[in-house]
This record gives structure tokens, C-alpha cells and sequence, in this order.
């Protein structure tokens, strides 16, 4: 059996903090895609899905991707992408917390 231990991850941190640990994205379309990489130059920065998108999008808090990746708003998991079920159960699992006490 798998440990569905849950991981605590600190809300208020920007988007690439954010997706440099989750390797998730967000799309618009509420598609959840698997990211291969992602950049930071500056303020901006590059991401590579596993289904070949790559764009640019700005680093901060309160950015649209950061908050459907925080609420969750995204079910569908992108085909392209095939995200290991790993991936999803720890994502489902994830609390997103302002409290820094579970931090490690
Ligand atoms: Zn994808």
C-alpha cells in the first residue's frame, strides 16, 4: 500500500516556488497538465508540459494558475500529459496551508 501521508505546502509563496513543487499546471481550459520544466528568468517565467506546450507567464502570488492549483479547480487530468497516479494522489493530498508550523 501506498503512504497517502499528507504534504504541506505554504500557500503564500509564488507561482514558480508553487509549481517547482507540485510539477503541476493549471490550464485555462481546467485541464491539469504534467510539467516537464520550468524556468525562471526575472520575473517571468518558461514552462514546459509534458504535452509539448510551452509558455511564459509572470511569477507572482496571486497568479490565476497559482490559485486553481491551490483550489484545486482543475478535476481533468490532461491525456497528453499522463500524469502518474502518484502524482495525483500526492496532489489530492496536498494541503495548502498559511500556517508554517507543518513546514519542513
Ligand atoms: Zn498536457
Amino acid at each position: 500500500m501506498r503512504n497517502l501521508e499528507k504534504r504541506y505546502i505554504f500557500k503564500r509563496q509564488t507561482l514558480f516556488a508553487l509549481v517547482d513543487k507540485v510539477k503541476l499546471w493549471a490550464s485555462r481550459s481546467g485541464m491539469l497538465h504534467g510539467v516537464k520544466s520550468v524556468v525562471k528568468t526575472q520575473d517571468m517565467l518558461t514552462i514546459t508540459t509534458h504535452c509539448g506546450l510551452v509558455f511564459t507567464c509572470r511569477n507572482s502570488k496571486n497568479s490565476r494558475s497559482a490559485r486553481w492549483l491551490r483550489n484545486r479547480f482543475c478535476k481533468e487530468p490532461c491525456p497528453k500529459c499522463k500524469i502518474p497516479s502518484w502524482k495525483l494522489e500526492k496532489y489530492s493530498a496536498t494541503v495548502f496551508t498559511n500556517s508554517k508550523k507543518h513546514i519542513v
